[in-house]
Order: C-alpha cells, then sequence, then structure tokens
C-alpha cells in the first residue's frame, strides 16, 4: 500500500513536471543553426510565450509539434532594407526567411504615422529610420506624403522628385529645421538617421557633416545611399565612400552603406577594401548588398539629374518599367523624369561576375532593398542560398545564415537593446525562426514576374507565431512588432509607468 502511494505521488510529479514543460511550440529534429555560438547540430527547440527557452538535444513535447528532420533550423533573417512595408510584400518576404524587415535607408516620411499604421497589422516585425530625405523635402515646402506602405501593389513614396528641395543647398537656418524635425522623428521611435545623398544632390558636405553629429548626439547610426556611382571624377563612388566614411571619422557616428553592389558597381572591391581600412582604423562602418544585377529606383528623382548616363556608364534602354517591361528611349524618360506621378525603374548596371565577388566577401550582410517591381524584394535570401551555398558554393550555410541573420542584428544593436534578442537561435532569444529545405530552397521571382514568391521555406515563427505553416502563409495572424530606436526608449524610461510598460510590450 505504501508502495502505491509512492508510485501515485510520483506519477502526480511527473505529471506535473511534464505540464511545466510542455511548450506551446516545439521545433523537432531539425538541424539548427546558429552562426553566433557556431552551433550545428540536430535539436529540439521549445517555445513558450513568445521566446526560445529550450534548445535541447533531448526530446520535447509541446501543444504544437513541428517535425523539422532533414531540415535546417535558423534564425530568423533580418532585412534591414526594405522598402515595401505592404502587406502583399511582407507575404513574400516571409515565404523568403524574412522574420523583420526594416526600412532604414530612407526611412519612413513620418515615423509615428507608419508606426500607428503597422501596428496589430503585420505579418513581420518591423521599424524605420528618421528620414533626412523627408526632412529636407518638407522644409524645403514641398513635403512628402505620410503615408508610405500604400495598398496592395503600392508604390512608396519615399523619395522626393528632382527640384529645388533636392538640388538646392540649405541655408543655416533650413539646416538647423531639418536637424529640428530629425529629432522629433528619433524621439518618436526612429531606428537611426536614414539618408539617400544621391537623392539630394544639393546637400552640401557640411549638411551631411551636421546630421552624422546628430546622429553620434544620439549614440544612433547613419545608414546612407552614397552620393554618386561610377568612375567619373569629381563625383566617383569612391570619393562618396571616402565622404561617408570621413563623415563617420569627423563625427565619432556608426555607419552602414547600404547596397555597395549597386553604388560602386565595377569598383565594388575597391569601395570594400576602403570598408576595411576604415574598420582597421577603428570606425564602425559596415555594409550590404543584394544578390541582383539591376536596381530600381523612382524615375522621376534626383539620380537621374542629367549626367547619369555617363556616371552609371549605361543609356536609356536600361532603363525598364517593371510592369510593362517597357525599355525607355530618350523621349519617354523625358516625359517620365520631368512628370510628378512616382514611378519606379528597373535600372540595370552592374555584371553577374562583379556581385558574384560581393555576396561572398565577408563584410558583406545580405539585405533586399525591396519593394514591388523589383525580384529582390520576394527573392533575395532565397536566391543566395540557392546560387550561393548551392550552386556556386562560394558561401558557407553558416555563413550565408551569418550574413542573414546575426550580422544584420548586430548592426541593429547599434539602435536598439531589443536586437540582442534577434538574430540567434539561443535559450532567451526571441522565437523568430526559419525553417527550410536546404536542398529545394530557391527564389521563383524574376524581372518578369517579380513577386513570385520563393519555395523552400517551410515554417516561420514571429514572435512565437507560425506565420508560415508547411508552406502556406498562415492566415489572420499578425504577431509583427514594431522595433524602436533608442530616443523612443529614453523618453519611454521618463514617462508613466503604465505607459513604459506598453513601450516595452511595443519593443518586442
Ligand atoms: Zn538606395
Amino acid at each position: 500500500m505504501r508502495r502505491l502511494i509512492f508510485v501515485l505521488c510520483l506519477l502526480g510529479v511527473l505529471t506535473a513536471i511534464g505540464a511545466a514543460q510542455q511548450y506551446d511550440l516545439v521545433i523537432e529534429g531539425g538541424r539548427v543553426i546558429d552562426p553566433e555560438t557556431g552551433l550545428d547540430g540536430v535539436r529540439d527547440i521549445g517555445v513558450r510565450d513568445g521566446k526560445i527557452v529550450r534548445v535541447s538535444s533531448e526530446a520535447l513535447s509541446g501543444r504544437r509539434v513541428v517535425h523539422a528532420g532533414g531540415l535546417v533550423v535558423a534564425p530568423g533573417f533580418i532585412d534591414l532594407h526594405q522598402h515595401g512595408q505592404d502587406m502583399a510584400s511582407q507575404r513574400v518576404k516571409a515565404l523568403d526567411g524574412v522574420t523583420t524587415a526594416l526600412e532604414l535607408e530612407i526611412g519612413a516620411p513620418d515615423v509615428a504615422q507608419f508606426l500607428k499604421s503597422k501596428e496589430g497589422h503585420s505579418l513581420i516585425h518591423y521599424g524605420t529610420s528618421a528620414s533626412h530625405v523627408a526632412a529636407r523635402a518638407a522644409v524645403f515646402g514641398a513635403p512628402l506624403p505620410a503615408e508610405v506602405i500604400g495598398g496592395e501593389g503600392g508604390t512608396p513614396e519615399i523619395l522626393p522628385k528632382s527640384g529645388p528641395a533636392t538640388d538646392q543647398p540649405a541655408t543655416p537656418e533650413q539646416i538647423e529645421a531639418i536637424l529640428q524635425r530629425l529629432r522629433a522623428e528619433l524621439d518618436a521611435g526612429g531606428l537611426a538617421v536614414g539618408m539617400g545623398i544621391q537623392y539630394t544632390p544639393g546637400a552640401t558636405r557640411l549638411e551631411v557633416i551636421d546630421m552624422f553629429r546628430l546622429a553620434a548626439e544620439r549614440g544612433l547610426p547613419v545608414y546612407t545611399h552614397v552620393r554618386s556611382a561610377g568612375r567619373v571624377e569629381p563625383g566617383s563612388a569612391i570619393e562618396s565612400i571616402s565622404e561617408v566614411i570621413g563623415a563617420a571619422a569627423i563625427t565619432g557616428a556608426s555607419l552602414h552603406i547600404v547596397h555597395i553592389n549597386s553604388s560602386c558597381l565595377r569598383d565594388s572591391l575597391e569601395c570594400l577594401a576602403m570598408v576595411e581600412g576604415a574598420r582597421a582604423r577603428g570606425l564602425d562602418v559596415t555594409t550590404e548588398a543584394y544578390p541582383y544585377i539591376a536596381g530600381m529606383t523612382s524615375v522621376n528623382s534626383a539620380l537621374f539629374n542629367p549626367g547619369w548616363r555617363e556616371k552609371l556608364g549605361i543609356d536609356y534602354g536600361d532603363l525598364v518599367l517593371p510592369d510593362s517591361g517597357e525599355h525607355l528611349t530618350k523621349q519617354r524618360f523625358d516625359e517620365l523624369h520631368n512628370s510628378n506621378t512616382t514611378r519606379w525603374v528597373l535600372v540595370f548596371a552592374n555584371t553577374p561576375e562583379i556581385v558574384d565577388k560581393v555576396i561572398p566577401h565577408p563584410l558583406v550582410m545580405i539585405a533586399s532593398d525591396g519593394a514591388e517591381g523589383h525580384p529582390r524584394n520576394a527573392g533575395t535570401y532565397s536566391r543566395v542560398l540557392a546560387q550561393y551555398v548551392r550552386g556556386k558554393g562560394t558561401v558557407t550555410l553558416m555563413d550565408a545564415i551569418r550574413k542573414m541573420s546575426l550580422m544584420p542584428s548586430e548592426m541593429l544593436d547599434r539602435s536598439t537593446p531589443a536586437a540582442r534578442l534577434k538574430g540567434r537561435l539561443q535559450e532567451g532569444a526571441d522565437a523568430d525562426i526559419v525553417v527550410f529545405d536546404a536542398a529545394t530552397i530557391s527564389d521563383r521571382s524574376t524581372f518578369e514576374k517579380p513577386m513570385e514568391p520563393s519555395v523552400g521555406v517551410r515554417y516561420l515563427v514571429v514572435g512565437g507565431t507560425l506565420v508560415v505553416d508547411e508552406g502556406k502563409i498562415v492566415p489572420d495572424v499578425f504577431p509583427g512588432r514594431a522595433i524602436l530606436g533608442r530616443g523612443k526608449l529614453v523618453l519611454a524610461r521618463g514617462a508613466s509607468e503604465s505607459s513604459r510598460a506598453s513601450e516595452e510590450a511595443g519593443d518586442r
């Protein structure tokens, strides 16, 4: 009898332990890869309350168990450079393995409005920089629309039309007004100062330095599209990279140079050597690239001010409208460039040989520069895995995952402590997880069909919630949360207890 009571008690205890170890979600038996610790082995992952709570060699039990045998389980990809923030773009990003997509290059014109419009409507995590381009346009009396997301197929209007607001130098009073606006945008949660210097050619070197000073003052980085591309001096890519590295050195701000592939073109490796040199001298400079030979931008922007053909070494016919495939002529270009309507145009200015050298470079993280109209929106991450890891074998699987998750999270760490819990497949980290088939993962998007979703991502977990289940988007789940800059966090700390709690919740 005593023996029976003992067994019953033991069973009760075991049941209690079993219940305590029930996870919301278990990812079972996958090949778990974590670039920070170097883990590459078969494990079970236990997820509870949006966190990875267990990474185990033993079997775990959960309310939902996902069988990941033969699949890779990795930290969800973090895209530092995503313009298209509409739902159609988020769906193809999710199917490409992305759990966080941030608009950091240029930035949303109105940070508060952007965050408000995304709250509760986002499949994946989101955030934005404070836009120098938009602040400048507003100060010059030509403000951009605050609404940036657009509808299905919506074009994000983040670049002003070429004109006085982009081409004229600012007065000292105007520079002060631009700084004022940017301070407010950083207070609202901007993650960085976002600059597109090529889109505001009127900005003097001193104006650029002043923006870097503001970033340094806030302890935030500058993300920038540099002043110019190509080899023609003055105004070469080399000069442009020197300008921003100089501004970082002068001010102490961290610097992230976006899409070094499309800014430096034939001089990409030299530009990477410059970044390497700056880092060797102790400067905090990072960079990124996307795996395509064409870029895409707004045809009426200042990027196409006179001289663009000489700079980029291309002609009218190398500009292609994404919706129709129409190659432009001089006449058609003039018409679109002078129009007040924003139209995206594909810019074929690079070669596969250069892109193939840039992507494997150890300093290069992967970022898509995505928006509807260009295949990079849907295919960037799967393309790297298909073409460089599986195809050419020039990037290891571990390094590809590092370039897509850990490296961007380390960059994001300059902006927010929330980044430390991302880009890692470890106990205590946020449960942002991609599960994919390394043998079949492939991009399907092309310049003709840019929104074809990638194949091979079987499961995607965002903050503990499955948003891709057995290769399909789960309907009506919106676990994406805002990632906010330090300005918002500092403000929140001084605010009331209840609003502080909601800030912190929003930050996760
Ligand atoms: Zn750009």
